[in-house]
């Protein structure tokens, strides 16, 4: 096990890239750390492989500090975002390297750059020299030459964002079943919120330095710890709408900035301020705008996704995104009505999730 502990890092006086990180990675785990650009992702790579120094912090293995050993003694295998090949030597050659240097006989050698080339889909190319590679051929070739290798940590940094959509799928299957059946450790760097669910057993969200939450993917969908965790698993995302608890003659309910009652709060929260309401598109149920007790709204627009709609339905000044079956038709301006259950509002204070006993 891998652990970063209250590692901080700053570049420079002024850039902070971590603040006071936790983290520990498991053996034999694939994780993923998702943030924008800028968050800190590369750095968090970089300390593990030892091509950086934390500030202040320490980096251990199995609870022994590793903080003051070179990279070559850290047992990780990187590949780079921005990758460097062997220009003279063909891509087999390239593929080999490491694996020569290892010292490993050429019969396993050549096997192993055989199934490396075939799960990156570029077995026709080991004979070319890279110059004569397209960007997304010379990605894989680099990928493939940092996982060709025993390691005992694979430090991968958005290795794959520079594919295509479909060659982009197609390959972060083949790495994922390449690292169970390697049993490795893996850490992924991805901007890609869909990737990083699909892909992590467990996922890191990370936002200007700070790990927002750490979980599997369904405990992030489940139990977001913040409105920037709940607005990033999903899909379509979560919807939000300011509201405040009164007191009404039927229990607290939640009004929205129309004054319009939404639901009945799900647990006590009267006194909260800054009160949001987090609405997943199932939550919500689409009714004629006239039915009684039903959320007043009009519709501004539908997207089609083919296997269904997503309509975004403006109500007290929020947008909010229900799914739709794929014969249910809406026009823009249309008036609808909402009926949402109590039960599936996920509530959040100043940004921070709310729990407390759903009644
Ligand atoms: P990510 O990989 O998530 O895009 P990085 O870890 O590369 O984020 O960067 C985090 C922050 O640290 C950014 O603000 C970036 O500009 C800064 N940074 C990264 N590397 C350096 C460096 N070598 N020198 C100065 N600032 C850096
Ligand atoms: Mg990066």
């Amino acid at each position: 096990m891998y652990a970063l502990i209250d590692v901080h890092k700053r570049y420079g006086l002024r850039t902070v890239a971590l603040r006071k990180l936790n983290l520990e990675i498991r053996h034999r785990e694939f994780f993923v750390l998702y943030g924008p650009a800028g968050a800190g992702k590369s750095t968090i790579l970089n300390l593990i492989a030892g091509l950086t120094k934390p500030t202040s912090g320490d980096i251990s293995r199995d609870g022994v500090s590793i903080a003051h050993l070179p990279p070559e003694r850290r047992g990780a295998a990187m590949a780079f975002e921005n990758y460097a090949l062997y220009s003279h030597l063909s891509v087999a050659e390239n593929l080999a390297f490491p694996l020569r240097a290892a010292g490993l006989d050429r019969s396993e050698i050549e096997s192993r750059v055989k199934r490396i080339a075939s799960v990156l889909g570029i077995p026709h190319v080991l004979d070319r020299r890279p110059g004569f590679l397209s960007g997304g051929q010379r990605q894989r070739v680099a990928l493939g030459r940092a996982i060709i290798r025993p390691a005992d940590i694979y430090l991968l940094d958005e290795p794959i964002g520079h594919l295509d959509a479909k060659l982009r799928h197609r390959m972060r299957a083949e790495l994922k079943a390449l690292a169970v059946e390697m049993n490795a450790t893996v850490v992924f760097t991805t901007t890609s919120s869909k990737e990083a669910l699909a892909l992590g057993d467990r996922v890191g969200i990370l936002n200007s330095g700070r790990l927002e939450q750490v979980g599997t993917p369904a405990e992030l969908y489940n139990s977001p710890a913040n409105t920037f965790v709940a607005s990033f698993v999903g899909d379509p995302p979560m919807s939000f709408l300011s509201v405040t608890a009164r007191r009404s003659s039927d229990g607290v309910k939640l009004y929205n900035g129309d004054g319009q009652a939404i639901a009945s709060a799900p647990f006590d929260v009267l006194g909260r301020t800054a009160l949001k309401a987090g609405l997943r598109s199932n939550a919500i149920q689409l009714v004629d705008a006239q039915t009684s007790g039903a959320l007043k709204g009009s519709v501004q627009v539908v997207e089609h996704l083919g296997h269904s709609n997503i309509a975004v339905i403006a109500a007290g000044g929020d947008s909010i995104q229900v799914s739709l079956p794929a014969d249910r038709r809406l026009k823009p301006g249309e008036p609808v009505g909402m009926i949402i259950d109590p039960r599936q509002i996920h509530l959040f204070a100043d940004e921070r999730a709310l729990v407390g006993e759903h009644v």
